[in-house]
């Protein structure tokens, strides 16, 4: 929509998820350009000028689009590998068929990760790309051009690895990238892409992948670079108990610890998992403002374990939600994030007061901004902030005659999403992308992840 052009979307129900959680059983939002202009209790004010388009959205409700802050996209096209395994055992699996990407792989792997969140109500996305094999082309620009043609906001958390299996680290040797190389590629990177404004559809954050293929020096290093750049710092953090060993007998302390030693706690810095935490580290993250990104399908997936995320809220730890790469995570979509960290979260050990509907969606949403850094931007319904925006169709069958909305969207099947605007622009119309052919994605990604297999099978 242009600058100066109005949408006005009425009659449907309203989750802000603001900072005092206001909604409106039936209400209205007017989009101006790309931002939201105004929302609220009734009818849209009378005599608005240049209004392009006007939505009847009864039967839906109306929430922030969803903010996904973990995923890894090119394993779009190894999933369903190594099914039984623990993270460990699973890495070791899939690293070589990894390490054969190339760029077109990266590119349509991208573009399927994405095709599947955008279709299900995300609004800004996160790829952490950490495997950058010699000689394959440019893999950030790939990703980051399939994110422009979804139409989506995104991050890119460029990672890497430069601890092989010759280091004590897990990846094969020849998957890893040197220290000097990966900290040049990022800082270029960072260069090439990151758009710091407030409505910018492309950011960069320094990403090395986890303890237990990453350098201390690379850890020390991307912090201090990350920071010269004036951008977030993103890695794996305290997702099993192999790691936690790991990090003991290699560094005589903890993941939290050893992230606090090479400068990885700040206000700046969100990590993925965060599951095996004592109660210090908790209040570590808390002091020092450090996000995490809770993948809850994902450490079923691998027999992680249940993060303490109860505990990380009534610290005041920002959190938001991942869908973590789809070779842990096959449904690709955030959905069942929602619906995950409230069911998974109420098996732990705060039972039934551990997490509620509201808090689901605003783990989804407002969590998820503020861990990226993009809370004043997006994260919630509110006059000024950029208009992504969500109608969810909640008059169907799956959940009409559930009795509360936001109760509906999160305990309840996926909805149809009816309406997905980013910047002030459609992405979805009735469920279906408008921005990218799904059917062809869809073969796409399945020639591809034939094609990395036979390549993997070479070796
Ligand atoms: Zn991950």
């Amino acid at each position: 929509m242009a600058a100066g052009q109005r949408i006005v979307i009425e009659n449907c129900s309203i989750a802000t998820v603001d900072a005092d959680d206001t909604e409106y059983a039936s209400g209205y939002l007017v989009l101006a350009g790309n931002r939201i202009e105004a929302l609220g209790a009734g009818s849209a004010p009378e005599g608005l000028e240049n209004v392009v388009r006007r939505i009847d959205a009864s039967g839906h409700l109306a929430t922030p689009g969803l903010i996904n802050t973990h995923h890894h996209f090119y394993q779009w096209i190894t999933r369903g590998l190594a099914t039984d395994h623990n993270l460990f055992d699973w890495l070791v699996a899939l690293y070589p068929i990894w390490a054969r990407i190339d760029e077109p792989m990266a590119y349509t792997a991208a573009r399927g990760s994405l095709a599947m969140m955008a279709r299900g109500g995300v609004t800004t996305a996160m790829d952490h790309h950490y495997v950058y094999p010699r000689g394959t082309g440019d893999l950030s620009g790939a990703i980051i051009r399939a994110a422009h043609e979804t139409g989506v906001r995104f991050t890119l958390a460029r990672g890497s690895m430069d601890r092989g299996e010759s280091d004590g680290g897990l990846p094969p040797d020849f998957a890893v990238e040197s220290l000097d190389g990966a900290l040049a590629a990022t800082e270029a990177t960072v260069k090439e892409h990151h758009d710091p404004s407030f409505d910018a559809m492309t950011q960069v954050a320094v990403a090395p992948c986890s303890p237990f293929s990453v350098s201390t020096e690379l850890l020390r290093n991307a912090a201090e670079l990350a920071r010269r750049l004036g951008v977030r710092l993103h890695t794996h953090g305290s997702e099993t108990v192999e790691e936690e060993k790991f990090c003991h007998e290699l560094f005589g302390m903890g993941p939290t610890d050893y992230f606090e030693s090479t400068g990885w706690l700040g206000e700046d810095v969100w990590m993925a998992h965060c599951v095996h935490m004592n109660d210090s580290d908790i209040a570590a993250f808390a002091r020092t403002g450090t996000g995490v990104a809770h993948c809850p399908s994902s450490n079923a997936r691998l027999a992680a374990g249940i993060a303490r995320v109860p505990d990380m809220l009534a610290a005041g730890v920002p959190v938001g939600l991942g869908v973590d790469g789809t070779a842990s995570n096959e449904s690709g979509e955030l959905h069942t994030e929602l619906r995950n960290a409230l069911l998974i979260n109420r098996l732990g050990a705060h039972k039934e007061s551990a997490l509620n509907a509201r808090q689901a969606l605003r783990l989804g949403t407002h969590g998820g901004a503020r861990v990226l850094g993009r809370a004043a931007e997006t994260g919630s319904l509110e006059a000024g902030k950029l208009a992504d925006v969500v109608l969810w169709k909640l008059d169907t069958l799956a959940h009409a005659s559930i009795a509360d909305p936001v109760t509906a969207l999160v305990f309840g099947a996926a909805a149809p999403v009816t309406a997905s605007f980013v910047n002030g622009r459609q992405i979805v119309a009735d469920g279906r992308l408008l921005t990218v052919d799904e059917d062809a994605v869809a073969r796409a990604t399945r020639d591809e992840a034939r094609r990395l297999a036979q390549l993997a099978a070479q070796r």
